[in-house]
């Protein structure tokens, strides 16, 4: 590229309305087929696993607290996530969703991006069986 054509571009862009978005402080609309961070619905799975098996990231984890009693937990491993949405595909009890909404999930910590899933009573139960020391997780399958 030749100076003249650099300095006429330059002059050019001066003029221009810039392509960049002031994001985070002004958000576009996203289309609402985004896939976001995975949404699971307790109350629909079968504790199955296909989708963990499916799950090309291992990005998945169910919890069986109690299988006759299908309550389960499940461990979403956000940033190994590839945001496939094979698992979505796989579940056919449709459990398992992508959302449009939440999808901001820049964090400065790795805590954020393990979520848990489930009736808030069976998370408790997992994290207090899990905090026991020199417990391993007894009811991960
Ligand atoms: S595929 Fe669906 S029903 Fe089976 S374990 Fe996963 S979420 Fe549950
Ligand atoms: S979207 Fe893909 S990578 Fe993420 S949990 Fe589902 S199958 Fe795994």
């Amino acid at each position: 590229m030749s100076v003249g054509t650099m300095i006429g571009d330059l002059i050019r862009s001066l003029f221009k309305k810039p392509v960049t978005e002031l994001y985070p402080y002004v958000k576009t609309e996203v289309p609402s087929r985004l896939r976001g961070k995975l949404v699971w619905d307790p109350a629909q799975c079968a504790g199955c696993q296909l989708c963990i098996k499916d799950c090309p990231s291992n990005a998945i984890e169910l919890i069986v607290i109690d299988k006759v009693n299908k309550r389960f937990v499940m461990r979403y491993h956000a940033d190994r996530c590839t945001y496939c949405a094979q698992c979505v595909q796989s579940c056919r009890f449709k459990c398992m969703g992508m959302s449009s909404e939440d999808w901001e999930m820049a964090a400065t910590q790795k805590q954020p991006f393990e979520v848990y899933y489930g009736k808030e009573e069976d998370i408790a139960l997992f994290m207090e069986q899990a905090a026991k020391p020199g417990t391993e997780e007894p009811c991960k399958e």
